[in-house]
């Protein structure tokens, strides 16, 4: 039985570093005129209600989005998640990837939006409808790794995939890792971009086997592999998650410099832990294999 709800979650650090690096990538996809596809195969409920008790009673997102809608920097990336995101937040409610993908893409492309939970896919239904479509949204209710391998390769081939699994059960680590080696075989195009947590040793077994997903993904037999973190918490004090990370395979041209220019400002407004007292930089981007960049 499922029991994550990312209601109680909405809108905190890993959300922003993960929706941010989802618009700059379908940005950069979709600068050319052919059709591109998204495909979430963990979609959640598409839209999450900040006034919600259940996202009151962790209150995450007071240091995730709230600090984004403070931001008066330059940076032109955190400007545009900042924008995108502005009218939901004036309504109370925090858009989750489907949407942000959804605001990004054009007529002539394509959604894949996979959920498993049997409440939160009715809740992407109705989230989804409500919000303005403007390519083609397909919505299955079904496990996102059967499905991923199923429809690959999909049509149109040029696409991003976002596998952000909520690391609940400890098989899902090795179930990422199994199914992209599946798919990267029948889908050699795609870009695909994993989502996953830094766990200090509070989360037992857990801790430290995000480090071992990303090193088996570096080590699948595809072109390149970008690795982006954020730690937003000083790992000394054993505060649980203290930052989270993406690895994105097949990496569209210059999504690194980009990541590069923003991860500074966004370290600066989400990190709590007081300076110097780690000894970690907070951040880094960086090419964990790197043969050719798509475009
Ligand atoms: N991607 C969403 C976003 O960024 O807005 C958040 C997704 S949340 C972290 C993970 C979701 O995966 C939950 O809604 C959960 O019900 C769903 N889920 C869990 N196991 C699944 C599976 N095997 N296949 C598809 N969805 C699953």
């Amino acid at each position: 039985m499922l029991s994550y709800r990312h209601s109680f979650h909405a809108g905190n650090h890993a959300d922003v570093l993960k929706h941010l690096c989802v618009m700059l990538v379908l940005e950069k996809l979709t600068i050319k005129a052919k059709p591109a596809i998204y495909i979430d195969t963990h979609s959640g409920a598409g839209l999450y209600d900040l006034v919600s008790a259940e996202a009151n009673k962790t209150k995450e997102y007071l240091s995730g989005v709230s600090k984004i809608l403070q931001y008066d920097g330059n940076n032109a990336v955190v400007r545009r998640y900042q924008s995108l995101i502005k009218p939901y937040i004036d309504k109370e409610v925090y858009p989750g990837s489907p949407v942000i993908a959804n605001e990004i893409l054009r007529e002539q492309d394509k959604l894949v939006l996979m959920e498993f939970h049997n409440t939160e896919i009715q809740n992407l239904k109705d989230n989804v409808r409500e919000s303005n479509s403007r390519g083609k949204i397909a919505i299955h209710h079904r496990d996102g790794f059967e499905g991923l391998l199923a429809i690959s390769p999909p049509k149109p081939s040029r696409g991003l995939v976002l596998i952000d699994p909520p690391y609940e059960v400890f098989s899902e680590y090795q179930q990422v890792a199994e199914t992209l080696e599946k798919t990267i075989k029948k889908w050699r195009v795609g870009t695909f971009m994993i989502w996953y947590p830094l766990l200090s040793k509070r989360a037992g077994i857990k801790s430290g086997e995000s480090q071992r997903m990303r090193q088996k993904l570096a080590s699948l037999d595809v072109k390149n592999c970008l690795n982006v973190e954020l730690c937003v918490d000083n790992l000394q004090q054993d505060c649980g998650m203290y930052g989270s990370g993406l690895v994105i395979i097949n990496a569209p041209w210059q999504v690194d410099e980009s990541l590069a220019d923003v991860l500074p400002d966004l370290h600066k407004l989400l990190a709590t832990a007081s300076e110097g007292s780690d000894d970690q930089k907070g951040f880094s981007v960086e090419w964990l294999k790197q043969e050719i960049q798509a475009e």
